[in-house]
């Protein structure tokens, strides 16, 4: 499995796989262009095809050609693999293979089954009913297409007669995928959807993992649920599926926003409307795993929602978990309808405005508790205060959470101190003075890294330079994966390609080495005093650093009244305010 992964990354062309998501330029040794993953204006995202790796120093997204397409079509490595294998023609192993063979007998018979449901309704007589159905409800010949949608018979063994019968699979495997039940009496299976328009839902590839069947009203008995869902199997899991994420993602990767709704006729009525970028969610909490995949693409996510739901539960959670991941949230307020559905069906214009006109979650919680209890009335502030807050306090940016602060404050009529002061009391203080803490040591370890890496790229590229300045670094430690990458670079000092090097690098530095090497993009190779400047650079700080810690050292030994410590560390320093002048003077 390993040889394979690596034998598909050297067969494939990561210039050309990002090539078809990102306009390319070739600048110097890399191609750059505008990041899919966050919005810019200059390019600062970089492939490089000797290392066959991507960076975008803009956002911090990086990786290999597998990681890419993971990332930008929103799916699992495996799928990303099984891709680019057969793009290379590569026929992949797996050590697993039984699990997979039967995966894919699974996602065969799903298929198979949305084919059986596709042709029903577009050339079946029975099918009629659900396409006069839809054609009152304005879905096209083209939106059946696109979302694939099915009609199942009203009887008990149509599907099983296909595919058992005819097609010669075998009942469990048609139970294991959820698409018929077990017999009271043990013997037999029959169809578990029946007489219902079947919405077939795919994962981020395409691939058919489980149905939504909804019942026509030409055909609904009284004791059936509207909709019927397939339960939980290997392929489908409710938590992860996105309704129409398949069809929605190229929309949502280039406007970087997703419109989330909640049922299937809802997604379908606003991408008919224009809003491509919808994907329904089947209620309004979002899991942590659907928003994993959604801020993959997007950095906004539109809820559409009644103001009634302003404060519930579901918003709570769904703007947590956005905000831990740093997406902004924004609400699609639904009037002049009882759903997305019906306002795109009776005017797709109208959709579209309100879809523009969406307004911050923030403020639409605030509008919503003030609506709902008279801020005149003392009971009514502490109400609004108790709904609105902790919203607020789950703000991660300070500078916007005081912004709301303030404007709550200035409704309720107090001083934002007041409101600032509860926001903060819902959040954890202990926490906050932490992270202040820990900000403080990055800062430092983020020079010494920034050093590190400017001279890791160099000596990537003027390799004869190593003699030099390998000895300057005996006896000195830098920190981190780069420094382990500095020694392996100063000690392997033979002058290869690129292309070659990086194969030699260790597995694990090979990512600092690649985001390195992609830093230097100035078309010019380095100078041998170049390199050697940054290789001073580096060595001063961790010189400052070093000098610093022992400061602190010595003023403990000083405290304690340890006197032969204090001179020990003494002659340390000195050794070390020696070196410090040597590399000043060379810097000159
Ligand atoms: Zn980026």
């Amino acid at each position: 499995m390993e040889d394979q992964v690596e034998e598909i990354k050297r067969k494939t062309d990561i210039v050309a796989v990002v090539g078809a998501y990102v306009a390319l330029k070739k600048i110097g040794r890399h191609h750059k262009g505008l990041c899919p993953f966050h919005s810019e204006k200059t390019p600062s995202f970089m492939v490089n095809e000797e290392m066959g790796l991507y960076k975008c120093f803009g956002c911090g997204a990086g990786g290999d050609v597998i990681k890419f397409l993971m990332e930008v079509e929103g799916i699992e490595f495996r799928e990303a693999l099984e891709r680019l294998a057969e793009k290379a023609g590569v026929k992949l192993v797996s050590r697993r293979r039984d699990d997979d063979d039967e995966r894919s007998k699974m996602l065969e018979v799903m298929e198979l089954a949305a084919r059986y449901y596709h042709w029903l309704l577009t050339e079946g007589n029975a099918g009629a009913v659900a396409r006069e159905y839809l054609k009152g409800r304005n879905i096209n010949d083209k939106l059946i297409e696109t979302f694939n949608l099915g009609f199942s018979m009203p009887s008990w063994d149509s599907l099983v007669n296909y595919l058992i019968k005819k097609k010669g699979y075998k009942e469990d495997l048609l139970e294991k995928v959820g698409l018929v039940s077990r017999k009271q009496n043990g013997t037999g299976v029959y169809d578990k959807f029946r007489g219902r328009l079947m919405f077939p839902l795919q994962d981020a590839g395409g691939k058919v993992v489980g149905f939504t069947g909804r019942v026509l009203p030409a055909l609904a008995k009284e004791d059936e649920p509207k909709y019927m869902n397939s339960p939980e199997t290997a392929l489908y899991h409710k938590s992860r599926m996105l309704y129409g994420f398949f069809q929605a993602k190229k929309a949502i990767r280039e406007k970087k926003r997703v419109i989330l709704v909640e049922g299937q006729m809802d997604c379908i009525s606003s991408y008919a409307a224009g809003i491509t970028e919808t994907v329904a969610v089947g209620g309004t909490a979002l899991t942590e795993d659907q928003i994993e995949i959604l801020a993959r693409l997007a950095d906004k996510i539109y809820l559409s929602m009644d103001a009634d739901e302003a404060g519930s539960a579901a918003i709570k959670r769904s703007v947590e978990l956005a905000e831990k991941r740093g997406l902004s949230i924004k609400v699609v307020q639904i009037v002049g309808g009882k759903d997305p559905d019906e306002i795109a069906r009776k005017s797709p214009e109208k959709w579209r405005e309100l879809v523009e006109n969406s307004v911050d979650v923030y403020e639409f919680v605030m509008n919503g508790a003030f609506k709902k209890y008279d801020v005149n009335k003392m009971d009514g502030v502490k109400k609004i205060t108790e709904e609105v807050v902790p919203f607020l306090a789950k703000i991660e940016n300070g500078i916007v959470r005081e912004v709301w602060a303030k404007r709550l404050a200035e409704k309720i009529g107090v001083a934002t101190k007041g409101v600032m002061g509860e926001v903060e009391k819902k959040m954890a203080g202990k926490q906050e003075a932490s992270k202040v803490e820990v900000k403080e040591n990055e800062a430092a370890d983020n020079k010494q890294v920034k050093l590190s890496r400017r001279l890791i790229g160099q000596l990537i590229l003027r390799q004869e330079a190593v003699e030099a300045v390998a000895p300057w670094f005996v006896g000195v430690k830098v920190s981190g994966a780069e420094g382990k990458l500095i020694s392996w670079l100063l000690e392997n000092r033979e002058n290869m390609p690129v292309e070659d090097l990086v194969k030699e690098i260790p597995e694990e530095l090979r990512e600092v080495a690649g985001e390195s090497y992609m830093a230097e993009d100035s078309e010019e190779t380095p100078g041998q005093k170049e390199v050697e400047e940054a290789a001073v650079q580096l060595l001063r700080e961790i010189i400052r650093d070093r000098k610093k810690v022992l400061m602190e050292e010595m003023n403990k030994a000083r405290q304690g009244k340890n006197e032969e410590k204090e001179d020990e560390i003494f002659a340390q320093l000195n050794e070390l305010n020696k070196k410090e002048s040597k590399i000043i003077a060379f810097l000159g």
